[in-house]
């Protein structure tokens, strides 16, 4: 398969520092794909390779399976938004949208229907003659998201753009950026360390850790199936306990907790053999508590330390036999929601196929 765009085993680096490293993807036409990872993990390095402000130490950048290494930023064809704010303060709204029709020479009659079509695009018809400082910062980033739309850019590149905004205004204009994929068919890389956002607008979402892509897949497919402990902390909330392989079957194995309890059929990630420390992870919302050890699935004793009331939810903080402690999410639906106090003795219960392990490297 030829993809449209193809990041081919790109390594960037910077003196000792390696910014990237085999770098891995491709993407289809149309499709939304966001890197997300902590600060430093090489998101931006990768981007400002595509966008061409930066040359990578090794690999390629491929369009429709031709090189794009050789030409220069502006003749790629790559529409891009900052995180900060980079409007030209001294030109109007139209005339910062009309910037790189200029540029491209376009001329007068259609640059002015493009900028009315852009202005209409990001929803700030009327705004052609204002200055930027007199708009809101969701308003200047809708800006830049015009400007960076105006000539039709096959691809998209986005580096955080929504970071400087609070959270009201940012879920609004994530709203907006999902609407306008969809009516542009553009192909959009979108960078951000926020796991909400990526869950929220990508088709699929690229795991960055240390320069490297950990996992690619679509949000559902990250959460349910996390191939490293990295992701599996990364996407969703998670909470951890130690134990023993106790024995291994096909993918799955079996643990032994601390107490002498064995679970099998936990989904194993990465090797792991009988008698090696792994970490085994649940998700808090499907552990579920119960004043009796009933019922199927996995059970261990615990006793509650804390409980924080979070409206359609309870978070009970919860502490093994042994001392380890984990969260379990109530719904307020639950019966025991709004009825658990600290220090009270407990069952937590899963079912094992809903947990991952990850033998202990
Ligand atoms: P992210 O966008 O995921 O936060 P970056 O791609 O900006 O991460 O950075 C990856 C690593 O490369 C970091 O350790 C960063 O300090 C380093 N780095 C990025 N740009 C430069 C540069 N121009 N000079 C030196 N080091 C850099
Ligand atoms: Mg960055």
């Amino acid at each position: 398969m030829t993809a449209y765009l193809h990041i081919n085993g790109l390594r960037k680096t910077f003196g000792e520092v390696v910014a990237a490293e085999h770098v891995e993807l491709k993407i289809a036409q149309g499709e939304f794909m966001t890197f997300l990872g902590p600060s430093g993990s090489g998101k931006s390095t990768t981007l400002y390779i595509l966008a061409g402000f930066q040359d990578p130490t090794a690999g390629d950048i491929l369009l429709n399976g031709r090189s794009i290494l050789a030409m220069p930023s502006n003749k790629r064809n790559i529409g891009m938004v900052f995180q900060r704010y980079t409007l030209f303060p001294h030109l109007s709204v139209g005339e910062n949208i009309a910037f790189p029709l200029r540029v491209r020479r376009m001329a007068e009659d259609e640059i002015r229907k493009k900028v009315a079509r852009a202005l209409e695009l990001v929803r700030l018809t009327g705004f052609e003659d204002r200055m930027p400082a007199k708009m809101s910062g969701g308003q200047q980033q809708r800006v830049a998201l015009a400007r960076a739309l105006v000539y039709d850019p096959p691809v998209l590149l986005m580096d955080e753009p929504l970071s400087a905004l609070d959270k009201k205004l940012r879920e609004e204009i994530q709203h907006e950026i999902r609407r306008i994929h969809q009516e542009t068919g553009v192909t959009v890389l979108y960078v951000t360390h926020d796991q909400e956002e990526a869950l929220r607008l990508s088709d699929r979402i690229a795991i960055f850790n240390k320069g490297r892509i950990e996992q690619v897949g679509t949000g559902p497919e990250l959460y349910a199936n996390p191939a490293t402990r990295f992701v599996a902390d990364f996407i969703g909330d998670s909470t951890f306990l130690a134990a023993e392989i106790a024995g291994r079957s096909g993918e799955t194995v079996a643990l032994r907790f601390p107490n002498g309890t064995e679970v099998a059929g936990i989904p194993l990630h990465g090797a792991g053999q009988s008698g090696t420390a792994a970490e085994v992870m649940l998700r808090p919302e499907r552990i579920d508590l119960s004043a009796e050890a009933v019922g199927h699935g996995a059970t261990l004793p615990v006793t509650v330390r804390d409980t924080t009331f979070l409206g359609n939810n309870i978070t009970v903080d919860v502490e093994t036999g042994w001392g380890e402690g984990l969260s379990v999410r109530l719904d307020f639906r639950h019966p025991l929601a709004g009825r658990v106090t600290r220090g009270d003795h407990l069952y937590m219960r899963w079912q094992p196929e809903t947990a991952q392990a990850f033998a202990k490297a």
